[in-house]
């Protein structure tokens, strides 16, 4: 199975890496938000958050925090965003998860188009309900 993130940890694809040890690897998104926009990679290939063994997440977002600082104290940015797309229809592209940190400024040109919605009657309970039976 071909994979663009397991051949950037293999060397066989080019990559501004930022970090690496045993288990976690992190380089330039090449296609970035922001610049400085970063990517936190497990070395593992899983598809996603919700593969990503739970004796693996602790030391991802380690990095992630160490990755952010880092961010901050060369870009010195206003603020960043921590993103995990998963699956096609939230946006994901590379089926191998990564945590994105983007670099954010206050009046920078990024912006989400949210239509919010708003819960009627009794829905904030019944699907808080079938949430909570489901943990
Ligand atoms: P996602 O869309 O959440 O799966 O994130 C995948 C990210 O990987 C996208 O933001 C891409 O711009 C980025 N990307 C794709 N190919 C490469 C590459 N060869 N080197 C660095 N980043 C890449
Ligand atoms: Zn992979």
């Amino acid at each position: 199975m071909k994979c663009i993130f397991c051949d950037i940890i293999n060397r066989d694809l080019p990559a501004e890496v930022l970090y690496e040890d045993e288990q976690v690897i992190s380089f330039l998104d090449i296609r970035p938000m922001n610049y400085g926009h970063a990517l936190i990679v497990p070395k593992m290939h899983v598809e996603n958050f919700l593969s990503l063994p739970e004796d693996q997440m602790g030391r991802v977002f380690i990095i992630a925090q160490k990755i952010a600082c880092a961010l901050r104290d060369a870009l010195g940015f206003d603020g960043f965003n921590i993103t995990i797309n998963n699956g096609k229809a939230a946006g994901q592209t590379v089926f191998h998860l990564p945590i994105h940190i983007i670099p954010r400024y206050s009046h920078d040109t990024f912006q989400y188009k949210i239509d919010f919605k708003k819960y009627r009657n009794n829905e904030l309970e019944e699907i808080g309900n079938s949430i909570r039976k489901c943990i």
